[in-house]
């Protein structure tokens, strides 16, 4: 056993402190937001579009390819990084935020992890370069119970052919290629799922209805429809009927991710809180001399603190390879609420400018409601840290 002084040394770094390349790349990522990103926040938000020409931006960056390999073209980081990424843009605009979330930490992790090397060769390069990726499980009977999902695939020699609609996928409007979910074998029930790399021209796939939303309202959300779509055997990514399993452990990383998204969006309601509150003048001084209004931001920072840390905490584990599932779950649903209570304080403190669209916390409010929705409900995770600590009965 060793003693106290013996350990003494081994003391593990804060987790909010950075190293060097962690710090250059998250000033980029700030940098990219606040100068190209934050002027076209409130245009995009009421059009509904992300601009291509920042979506091109993303992708010169290296946003679009953080984790990918530098053989294949891209930044050869990790997944701490891709998690930097999204809290720092979500603190401008969380729709920016979530198309660099799927892409990196749902479809660009799911092709490293279980592609092989022909498919890693044929579809990495594009997702550094220039191509969106979508990642399409949930149907309109598919939702929490996502394994019940009816789209089918039936082999036909050297090819698949899919049949079924997807619904809610996030970047579908802009994608190229489509991570789809269907059950090759029903009779195995969820044994029978499967993931296939769909390009979005092969014959019998289109991009349905864009759903028109409360919130991140520049990310698009569709339907996808699949007639008898025209699939090779070879996109088949892993094996035929683990597509559960490839589901399951893309939306457990995927999820500290979102938490990354909502502690963002809860920072960058925090810091336009406190900057209104030193301006704006009531009764003869700085609303921000009141006690009141001190203890709101005051619990803000503590707040958004307290979700960074298992966010942080979160994605240094996956990293590490640590078993991380219960952390995830935490970190997504706590931040989730956050950023809500976060971004109605802020809205408060605001006064009546806060619930008008000329200033941007009543948009961030709006943003915040999805992160208890997408990647699992909050009463999911609830049930995935209930299952963890209960362990087995
Ligand atoms: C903007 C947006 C983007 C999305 N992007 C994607 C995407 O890119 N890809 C994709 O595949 N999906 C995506 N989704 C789908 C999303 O993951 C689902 O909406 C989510 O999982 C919830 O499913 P549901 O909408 O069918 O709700 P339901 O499952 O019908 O849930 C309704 C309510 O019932 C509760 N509930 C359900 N089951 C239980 C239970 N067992 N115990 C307790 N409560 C329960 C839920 O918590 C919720 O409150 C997106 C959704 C939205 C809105």
């Amino acid at each position: 056993m060793p003693t106290v002084a013996e350990t003494t040394h081994l003391t593990a770094a804060p987790l909010t402190v950075l190293n060097d390349e962690e710090k250059m790349f998250q000033a980029t990522v700030r940098r990219f937001a606040r100068e190209r990103i934050a002027p076209h926040v409130r245009e995009m938000d009421e059009a509904s579009v992300f601009r291509k020409d920042l979506l091109h931006e993303m992708f010169e960056l290296g946003l679009m390819g953080i984790e990918i390999p530098e053989e294949y073209g891209g930044q050869g980081g990790n997944f701490f990084q891709a998690v930097l990424a999204v809290e720092a843009l979500a603190a401008v605009d969380p729709s920016a935020a979530v198309i660099v979330d799927v892409q990196n930490t749902i479809a660009n992790n799911v092709i490293i992890r279980w592609g092989n090397e022909e498919q890693k060769g044929r579809y990495l390069p594009k997702l550094a370069r220039d191509t969106v990726a979508s990642f399409g499980l949930s149907e309109a009977g598919a939702g929490s119970d996502a394994f019940s999902l009816a789209t089918r695939a039936t082999k036909h020699g050297d090819h698949y052919s899919i049949t079924g609609r997807k619904l809610w996928i996030t970047n579908a409007a802009e994608a190229g290629l489509y991570l789809l979910f269907a059950n090759a074998n029903p009779e195995a029930g969820y044994r029978g799922i499967t993931c296939f790399l769909v390009e979005r021209n092969f014959p019998g796939f289109h991009v349905g209805k864009k759903e028109d939303k409360l919130g991140i309202r520049a990310s698009s959300t569709c339907e996808l429809i699949l007639d008898e779509c025209r699939v090779p055997a070879e996109n088949v990514l892993g094996e035929v009927g683990k597509g559960y399993k490839i589901a399951i452990e893309t939306l457990n990383e995927g999820r500290i991710a979102i938490g990354a998204q909502m502690a963002g969006l809860a920072q960058g309601a925090l810091d336009h809180a406190i900057a209104y509150s030193k301006q704006r003048q009531q009764f003869g001084k700085a609303i921000a001399d009141f006690q009141g209004v001190q203890f709101e931001l005051a619990q803000m920072a503590t707040d958004v603190e307290a979700a960074r840390l298992l966010v942080y905490n979160g994605a240094r584990m996956r990293d590490a390879g640590l078993p991380f599932v219960t952390e995830a779950a935490m970190a997504k649903y706590f931040a989730s609420q956050i950023a809500e209570s976060t971004a109605s304080r802020a809205v408060e403190i605001f006064g009546g400018v806060g619930f008008t669209k000329d200033y941007p916390v009543e948009k961030l409010y709006r943003d915040a409601k999805i992160g208890r929705i997408y990647e699992g409900t909050s009463n999911m995770q609830k049930l995935t840290i209930a299952k963890q600590i209960l362990g087995d009965r």
